[in-house]
Formats: structure tokens, sequence, C-alpha cells
């Protein structure tokens, strides 16, 4: 069992999400993958994971098959989790175009808020990152980006 990528079996319910290109399935296989590498050998992340408000580890997300990976061509951010269907996420352009661990890290940053992790001001999705390993703690202490990591201080919402 494991979240899926739309690769035209699934008719997203968001506006505008639609099928993983095929020149970006890679990225997502590779994400999706190493994101079960982290949540088996990295206790923090299933702790902090379950800790937000819905209450599921990193583990239960990515067995669940209910949650869909889409893709939304006309993104302006690296991805997004769908308000109105919790169990939709989008990943966009932008992050393809970077690469596979930013790839990686928009699928846990919106894990973060399929698990309730709320938007606005709040970086709790972001500080996910932290807790995977995909940024340093000296980042989170300064408020200064380290370009080398995925993780982005000044990322809210
Ligand atoms: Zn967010």
């Amino acid at each position: 069992m494991s979240i899926q990528m739309n690769i035209g079996d699934h008719v997203s319910p968001h506006p505008g999400w639609v099928t993983v290109l095929p020149k970006h399935r890679p990225q997502v296989n590779w994400a999706r993958s190493r994101a079960k590498v982290i949540a088996r050998d990295m206790a923090s992340a299933n702790r902090y994971f379950s800790g937000l408000p819905n209450g599921r580890s990193l583990t239960s997300l990515l067995n669940d098959r209910s949650i869909w990976i889409n893709y939304d061509p006309s993104a302006t951010e690296f991805g997004a989790n769908s308000v109105a269907h919790p169990n939709e996420i989008a990943i966009g352009p932008s992050a393809f175009r970077i690469g596979r661990w930013t790839v990686l890290a928009t699928l846990i940053h919106e894990l973060a808020h399929v698990d309730g992790a709320p938007g606005g001001a709040s970086t709790q999705a972001e500080e996910a990152l932290l807790h995977c390993g995909l940024g340093r703690w000296s980042e989170f202490r300064t408020g200064r980006d380290d370009p080398h990591t995925p993780y982005d201080p000044d990322i809210s919402g």
C-alpha cells in the first residue's frame, strides 16, 4: 500500500490538477521511495508528524493509497495541498525544474498539510523538513537559508 501518483488512472477533483507528465515520473518515484526510507530510518520524522493536528505518522501517510500526487502545470509555488480535497497533493513545474530533492521536500511539506499543518503564517509544514533530515537546525535558529538544503526558513504556509 502506498500513496499514489496520478499517471492517468485518477481524475483529481481539484480543478487544474492533472496527470504527472511521463518525464517527471522518475523524480516522483524517487521522492516517494526516499520518503519511505526517511520514515523507516529517522525516528524524528514519525515523531514530528504524529504531533501534527491530525496525529498521523509519516509512515501512515505514505502507506495511504487514498492520497494522490498530481501535477499542477500552472503552479507558481513548489506544490500545494487541496483545502477542499485534503488527500489531493500537487507538485508544480518549478520543483521538477530544480530537481528531485526539491520534489522530495515538496512531498514532505504537502504531506504535513495532509496531516493538518496549517497554512497562512504557520511554518509547521516547512519545519517537517528539519525533522526529516532535509535542513539544518542552524537555518531554523538564524532564519538564514542555506541553499544547499531543501529546507527554507523563509517559507510559511
Ligand atoms: Zn504549505
